[in-house]
């Protein structure tokens, strides 16, 4: 049986992306969306999930990583929002990752883009990236990090709750079709 850790980013005294005219903290947003996917992974398949945080708590970064290795994870997917004043959606994986890795990300990417697609259309495909990440690089199983649009620009989509349940099943369905977790397709 699968392990999955999933790792909302941020929390508790770390807001992570804010946006002070919206009200929006990326540390909320990570969570909503790491726990609809989690609620859905553990609905449609017999994959075990674990959260690397269920509430508004700091953790700090080689903790996330030692949470998933004492969790003995098959694969790990750490979500975030990202700022700047861009749009769209990306992800990453280490710099150097091994072909399962990437393969990973690809299934993942593609779900969460073809779900972004199905309702808004426009959404920019910012691309499948590579980082010097501390959670990718200290992860020892495969890792990808999600970062789920801007907290600045794409505010409207971000303060709707169906949007992030949407994000969250969609992350779901990515991890469950690179599985095999055929219950879920
Ligand atoms: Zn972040």
């Amino acid at each position: 049986m699968y392990k999955i850790v999933l790792d909302p980013g941020h929390g508790g005294e770390d807001p992570g992306a804010i946006s002070l005219e919206n009200g929006l903290r990326e540390k909320d947003i990570t969570l909503k969306i790491a726990l609809y996917a989690k609620e859905f992974l553990l609905k449609n398949s017999l994959a075990r999930v674990k959260l690397t945080r269920e509430n508004d708590v700091f953790i700090k970064l080689r903790e996330r990583s030692k949470i998933a290795k004492r969790f003995k994870a098959d694969f790990f997917v750490s979500i975030h929002v990202n700022a700047g004043g861009g749009t769209g959606f990306e992800s990453y994986i280490y710099l150097e990752t091994k072909d399962l890795t990437l393969a990973f990300q690809q299934s993942l990417h593609n779900e969460i883009i073809n779900t972004l697609h199905h309702q808004h259309e426009s959404i920019p495909n910012r691309g499948l990236k590579r980082a010097n990440y501390a959670v990718l690089r200290e992860t020892s199983m495969p890792a990808v990090l999600t970062e789920n649009l801007f907290i600045e620009r794409d505010f409207e989509l971000l303060k709707d709750e169906m949007f992030l349940k949407d994000l969250g099943e969609a992350h779901a369905r990515g991890i469950a079709k690179f599985l095999k977790l055929e219950t879920l397709i």
